[in-house]
């Protein structure tokens, strides 16, 4: 007899919402993660009474009206809007692009007058069957955004020039003719009041948890504690990286504490132009609009990735897919364990979808009944 039904490996929300969920159907589960720490990358440092996101920027939004519902089970959300600024060759223009930017970068006062710019710039400099991310972005919005906000900016990102990109990376830039700074469409947006460390409790409210335990270290101790394993860590590193290593873009963030009240007065400034190597600047406060003495800043890096490092973005070209392809057949052969997440899908979802991803797995796998 086991101890557990369930051994999660990694305490981000995949794992923490498959555990409180499978908790509340009456299994027992065991939470480990090899941080110090629950919460995976929504984790927030508390410094100085602020919540520091320590693993980049994390806004909360979504159209779903019922994962809406289920994160405020746990916690209540502020009405943060986020409105990121862009700072390219010394000016700040509003983000996303819409009328005010359009303003600030030609002084266009009408939708009409703006969407005859961008027209324009597109007939002259798009071209049809766009090669590259560079042919890409030109067809897509013109000379003038590209060059300010999208050439450097991407490159830093990628550490790739934008002609050896491939055009698939940017599949649309929406551009809006109104006078609406808010970075996302989404009907439900805000950052949990108190900060993510407040969701992940409660979402492991009674539920076992064990931090700074790495699987690897313990494979099989770990494996005999439980009846069946949630893995939500690496694919490639759960097969030993029999079929090679799958790549990853990495980020470096460096955090300043500041004596001042206030830095930059927004949470969100992004460096687009090539003069700064930081993509961004995170002024954590104004996420919460806090009120304290001092703030705490965040320059985010974009960085190449090798196994020391944390893995971010997942690298989707061809050699990566196949490699994919290849674990993710094992995975579905092999019995008594679950892959769910970011690093076991190898692929990019925001906070609403890994929780929606790791709610479907409960329902898929509590409809199948026992012989
Ligand atoms: P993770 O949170 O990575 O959890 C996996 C856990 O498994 C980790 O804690 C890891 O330590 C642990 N683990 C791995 N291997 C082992 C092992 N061998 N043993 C033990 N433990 C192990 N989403 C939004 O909705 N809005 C945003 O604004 C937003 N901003 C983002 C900004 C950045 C820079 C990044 C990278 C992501 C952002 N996201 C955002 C996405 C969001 O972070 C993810 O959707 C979410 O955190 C994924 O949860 P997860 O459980 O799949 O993975």
């Amino acid at each position: 007899e086991k101890r557990y039904d369930y051994l999660i490996v990694g305490a981000g929300l995949f794992g923490s919402v498959f555990a409180h969920e499978m908790t509340n159907r009456g299994k027992k589960c065991l939470v480990i993660d090899k941080r110090d720490h629950l919460g995976g990358n929504v984790y927030c440092e508390e410094k100085e009474g602020i919540n520091v996101h320590k693993y980049g920027a994390h806004i909360f939004h979504t159209n779903d009206k019922k994962i809406w519902d289920y994160v405020n089970q746990f916690a209540t959300f502020n009405n943060y809007i986020n409105s990121p600024l862009s700072l390219s060759k010394g000016k700040l223009y509003n983000l996303p692009f819409n009328m005010n930017t359009f303003y600030q970068l030609w002084g266009t006062k009408t939708p009409q007058e703006a969407k005859k710019i961008i027209d324009e710039q597109i007939a002259q400099y798009g071209v049809k069957s766009p090669q590259n991310l560079e042919e890409q972005a030109l067809s897509l919005v013109g000379k003038d955004i590209y060059e300010t906000f999208i050439k450097a900016y991407t490159e830093k990102q990628w550490g790739k020039k934008a002609t050896e990109l491939p055009a698939f990376i940017i599949k649309r830039l929406p551009v809006r003719y109104t006078y609406n700074n808010n970075y996302f469409n989404d009907i439900y947006q805000g950052i949990p009041i108190g900060g993510y460390n407040v969701i992940i409790n409660g979402l492991l409210d009674g539920v076992d948890t064990k931090t700074g335990v790495d699987f690897f270290e313990d494979r099989i101790e770990l494996e005999s504690l439980a009846d069946k394993i949630v893995y939500t860590g690496k694919i490639d590193e759960f097969f030993g990286y029999k079929h090679g290593y799958l790549e990853y873009r990495s980020l470096r963030f460096e955090h300043e504490l500041h004596d001042i009240e206030n830095y930059q007065g927004n949470a969100v400034v992004n460096y687009n132009d090539a003069s700064y190597a930081f993509t961004r600047i995170i002024e954590h406060k104004h996420f919460e609009f806090g009120k304290q003495d001092k703030t705490i800043i965040t320059k985010e890096y974009p960085e190449n990735w090798d196994r020391s490092k944390e893995a971010y973005y997942p690298i989707n070209n061809s050699r990566n897919q196949e490699i994919f392809k290849k674990y993710k057949k094992e995975s579905q052969q092999l019995e008594g364990v679950i892959f769910g997440g970011r690093l076991a899908e190898y692929r990019y979802y925001d906070m609403h979808q890994i929780i929606a991803s790791s709610l479907v797995k409960v329902e898929e796998i509590s409809k199948i009944k026992p012989q």
